[in-house]
């Protein structure tokens, strides 16, 4: 049963500069969500503007990016491997993220990269289409990792049932998947695309080249929770092993401390725009956009490769007001692509529709 409480604010504000409000929660470690936790809130200013769009100001106005990329080429040659072996490890599904990731770091900056992929529940047409695309004509080794799944389903049915929330067991293994792999091939660099914290976590979080280890680490697996229950709670309720949990179970956090293994994000150190990423990638990986809107928003290039990307975004719009749209258009301002009030316009067109179909 879905909690109806989740402690978001009872007034309802919108940022002043995009469209996002202030009931949109901010990254939580999602194997410790439980049934019934209250939700943290992304930051808003005394002059109501969301830490998303205040970070975008520090982003075009105060960073020097080119010092930003000799940090980058400082970092890479720390870990660069002379014997041919790979040196990098860039977690991704070949969207236009982590095509413009993988490529760059290979083909610009004389990387040896594996990219590994947590696979979708049920890959769309174009998502499919995409990651062969990315791997074939973006010319880069990959690994396709598929959870087992009757389990897998399990996972997403209960986090759907208790937390309207299908979405998590792909979120837990996606991040998880990274670190894992990264241990098997020792491989001590693990690059993400963007940082969560870009989207409203606190502002400090973006200080940093790193990511936070405890999002991709666990002290005990039998702690961890999916679907607001305990891995322990559920192999006691169903036919599940342990061992059916495996590829969802992160490395310890000293582990990847005594391995030195370090978490780094891409947009620390190149300034990130999904539109600019989108037109690298149709050049080199050979990327495409759908040939249709995605449901519920006005996009066609981003979050396509999963069938259920369509559903996760609903079920924001139940809990929090927020859909597909208003991600979409809040992001669009950011980057200068379209104005506020052409945003709302977007959101009210898209958003606003899903509404009347979910309560009347
Ligand atoms: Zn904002």
């Amino acid at each position: 049963m879905v909690s109806k409480d989740i402690g978001l604010p009872k007034k309802v504000i919108f940022c002043k500069k995009c469209v996002i409000s202030n009931q949109r929660p901010s990254s939580v470690i999602e194997f410790q969500n439980k049934i019934g936790d209250k939700k943290p809130i992304i930051d808003f200013d005394d002059h109501q503007i969301c830490s998303a769009c205040r970070f975008n100001d520090i982003k075009n106005n105060d960073i020097n990016w080119d010092e930003r990329e000799k940090k980058l080429l400082k970092l890479l040659d720390q870990f660069r491997k002379k014997d041919g072996g790979y040196d990098i490890l860039i977690p991704g599904s070949g969207g236009k993220d982590s095509a413009f990731a993988s490529h760059v770091l290979k083909y610009k900056y004389g990387m040896n990269p594996l990219t590994v992929t947590w696979a979708p529940h049920l890959y769309t047409d174009i998502g499919q289409k995409n990651f062969t695309s990315w791997i074939h004509k973006g010319g880069l080794d990959n690994i396709l990792f598929t959870p087992n799944g009757r389990l897998h389903s399990y996972l997403t049915k209960i986090s759907f049932q208790n937390l309207l929330h299908p979405f998590q067991p792909f979120i837990i293994g996606q991040k998880i998947i990274g670190p894992k792999m990264a241990e098997k091939f020792n491989i001590k660099l693990i690059m993400y695309g963007e940082n969560q914290a870009e989207y409203g976590n606190l502002i400090n979080e973006n200080k940093k080249p790193t990511m936070d280890k405890s999002f991709f680490s666990s002290n005990n697996k039998y702690s961890m929770f999916f679907g607001g229950i305990s891995v322990e709670e559920i192999i006691k309720k169903s036919d599940f092993t342990i061992s059916d949990f495996e590829p969802y179970i992160p490395p310890h956090f000293k582990d990847l401390d005594d391995k030195g293994i370090e978490m780094h994000y891409l947009g620390y150190y190149v300034k990130w725009d999904p539109q600019e990423m989108f037109y690298y990638a149709s050049e080199h990986t050979g990327f495409s956009a759908n040939d249709q809107r995605t449901e519920g928003t006005f996009s066609k290039y981003s979050g396509i490769d999963d069938k259920i990307d369509t559903f996760h975004y609903y079920t924001t719009l139940i809990k929090f007001g927020i859909g597909r749209a208003t991600y979409d258009a809040a992001q669009e301002v950011r980057n200068g692509k379209i104005t506020r009030n052409e945003a709302i316009a977007l959101v009210k067109k898209f958003i606003w529709k899903l509404l009347v179909v979910l309560f009347y």
